[in-house]
């Protein structure tokens, strides 16, 4: 009796942890678009952090030239390195989130960890988006330009975050063209909000 017992209670326990979450996925919900773990880059692991919340979602470019065919990844992993290297002695790698020329997107530091700026402003409740490239010098590759549009929409809905949150580097600092002229150009006339938001409302 008693080991019956016990295995009914088991039995809910494991009924427990299969229901879903309690902040269950609406019917349109679910991620809307692919992001590869830190594992596809080789990431180090990271040093202790500094939390955050993240409350707005904010746009850099890396700022380095790469070509559209070279290795993203290797980049990421050299980005990682610089940044927790002597010069910065930063936790992890600064971004949240990375997106090669290609598209393809990476995580980067966890969410709920502040990033790191080379400039004056705090990125405190900030979540850092960043495309690969220098995008003052190089257009902006049509697949990089979607899959930013998709990861900040993502970002909004994962993270509960309000899309006209929606800013870049430039917008708070003065130190920086970051993220670049012809990327800032998609802030300026609005493209980039209007498209993320298109596809929070499911008209794309
Ligand atoms: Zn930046």
């Amino acid at each position: 009796m008693k080991l019956r017992n016990t295995s009914l209670l088991l039995g809910a326990l494991l009924c427990l942890q299969c229901s879903p979450p309690k902040k269950a996925a609406t019917a349109t919900a679910g991620p809307l678009v692919p992001i590869l773990p830190r594992s596809a880059w080789g990431a180090a692991e990271a040093k202790p952090y500094r939390p955050q919340v993240p409350v707005r979602i904010t746009v850099h470019h890396e700022g380095t030239r790469l070509d559209p065919s070279a290795d993203a990844a290797k980049k990421i992993f050299a980005i990682q390195r610089w940044g927790m290297g002597p010069d910065r002695k930063w936790a992890d790698i600064p971004y949240h989130f990375l997106i090669a020329p290609d598209g393809t997107i990476y995580e980067g530091r966890n969410p709920n960890t502040a990033g790191e700026t080379a400039t004056e402003y705090d990125p405190s409740g900030h979540l850092l988006l960043t495309c690969l490239g220098n995008l003052e010098e190089q257009e902006v590759p049509p697949a990089q330009l979607a899959a930013l549009v998709r990861l900040i929409a993502h970002c909004s809905r994962t993270y509960n975050i309000p899309a006209d949150s929606l800013s870049t580097h430039r917008d708070h600092s003065k130190q920086t063209t970051c993220p670049g002229k012809n990327l800032y150009a998609y802030f300026q006339d609005g493209y980039i909000l209007r498209e993320a938001k298109a596809l929070l409302d499911n008209r794309r």
